[in-house]
């Protein structure tokens, strides 16, 4: 693939997007039902002919993520001597899912970070570090790196090292683009701050987030993203992406929302019939990832809840794009007749300097109203202000209990990600 941004189809009117993607996703069913043997089976009664139209897609099945662990080798829509890579991502469920690429899906990929990156702004002579893993079989930092020297950034592949190296190498690097998890970017601020560096006066000026949120619900950035930009002097931009789907939704420079990249992927939010909802309304977010040789999909559940967001971005791409992930479809919360997003009280949470760290325990489970306790690493003589707090921004009275980060930890297990949700709820009872 030629990377050329200026070709991307996110800059073309929006019937002239929409155009293409209907004969995309029309060539896409054609090529699934023959390559993929899952797909022939899962779309037998369905002529890719009589896809003329969106809503002519939207009647076709979706495919969730526990088909796609279970079935793994009859989606594979390639022979093993065509595979060039394997990445493999924890399912929710446990079981992990080993996922194939050939040479043009890495090649794609590295299409999909490039446009992603081009539209944060980085340039050739950016200096940009990597500060996740490259390596243990994750997709994201391989990716990032492929799009960067794409690119033609000056791509450092960092990874997450003891602070003082970190800061070793953005003296001696001088970066100006750092991608990272927002949270250890966060503590980073904090060791170089206690190291006497000024990250403010530094090279940095822009910070790529990658697998949490910075934004609130209405689009405003949370604390975390707040932090962030005051800590590094830096803008901060948003990026989601799912292993699967082997695609980014990344923030432009004017950030407000992720944007597809609609020649690499087709974006449905729906309800929980599978119906669409409206912009701006929350929902699941459905995919259909474009030209992927390997492991292709058709409609794919993502897990994750959030929305679209329809109007024209003032960036000049047409493309739809979508807001903060609010929740996992698995872990929202009931709540005295209402459906609550963990983000907003994670939000909330994280607004407090005096809390060092939590968890959110989630129980119960076969009543209207879940049982939600928070566990706080905090002084007893705040919790009056927690609570009060989470009544005011979050509108709701949750128990708070105060513990110590050794009880956090091993309320954890071993997991890799820095888990805020404890999910204990009976099973069976929701999806
Ligand atoms: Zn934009």
């Amino acid at each position: 693939l030629d990377f050329n941004p200026a070709h991307s189809w996110e800059f073309w009117p929006r019937d002239k997007i929409e155009h293409r993607t209907v004969r995309a996703l029309h060539n896409h069913v054609k090529h699934v039902k023959e390559a993929s043997p899952y797909y022939a089976e899962a779309l037998s009664g369905i002529d890719p002919r009589d896809i003329t139209s969106l809503a002519d897609y939207a009647k076709l099945p979706m495919t969730d993520k526990k088909t796609l662990v279970e079935n793994t080798g009859r989606f594979l829509a390639v022979g093993p001597e065509r595979i060039a890579e394997t990445v493999v991502t924890s399912g929710s469920t446990g079981k992990p899912l080993v996922f194939s690429m050939t040479a043009s899906d890495l090649d794609r990929l590295a299409f999909n970070e490039a446009l992603s990156f081009h539209a944060v702004g980085v340039k050739p002579g950016d200096r940009a570090q990597i500060l996740v893993s490259i390596d243990r079989l994750f997709i994201a930092g391989m990716a990032y790196y492929r799009g960067l020297t794409l690119l033609g950034a000056n791509t450092a592949r960092i990874g997450v090292l003891p602070f003082d190296m970190q800061k070793h190498y953005i003296e001696l690097l001088k970066p100006t683009v750092l991608v990272g998890v927002p949270s250890f970017l966060r503590r980073l601020a904090k060791e170089l701050d206690a190291m006497k560096f000024d990250a403010r006066a530094s090279s940095i000026q822009k910070l790529v987030c990658i697998g949490e949120s910075i934004r609130s619900e209405d689009m405003t950035l949370n604390a975390v993203g707040k932090s962030l930009e005051e800590a590094y002097g830096a803008n901060v931009y948003s990026t989601y992406g799912a292993t699967e789907l082997a695609v980014a939704y990344c923030e432009c420079e004017c950030r407000c929302g992720g944007h597809a990249h609609p020649e690499l992927v087709y974006t449905e939010i729906v309800d929980e019939q599978g119906n669409p909802v409206s912009d701006g309304m929350p929902g699941e977010l459905v995919a259909t990832p474009l030209g992927v040789e390997g492991l292709p999909l058709v409609r794919y559940r993502t897990g994750d809840i959030t929305f679209k967001i329809g109007e024209p971005c003032a960036c000049g791409r047409q493309s739809c794009r979508i807001g903060p992930i609010l929740a996992r479809k698995s872990q929202m919360i009931k709540y005295k007749g209402t459906t609550l997003y963990p983000l907003t009280i994670t939000n909330a949470l994280d607004e407090l300097d005096c809390i060092d760290d939590y968890v959110i325990m989630l129980e119960g489970g076969e009543s209207l109203s879940d049982e939600v306790t928070v566990h706080a690493v905090t002084p007893p003589a705040n919790v009056p202000q927690v609570v009060s707090h989470l009544r005011t921004k979050a509108r709701v009275q949750f128990p708070v209990l105060v513990t110590n980060a050794a009880t956090i930890n091993a309320m954890r297990g071993d997991a890799r990600k820095k888990v805020r949700i404890i999910d204990n709820r009976i099973p069976g009872k929701r999806q």
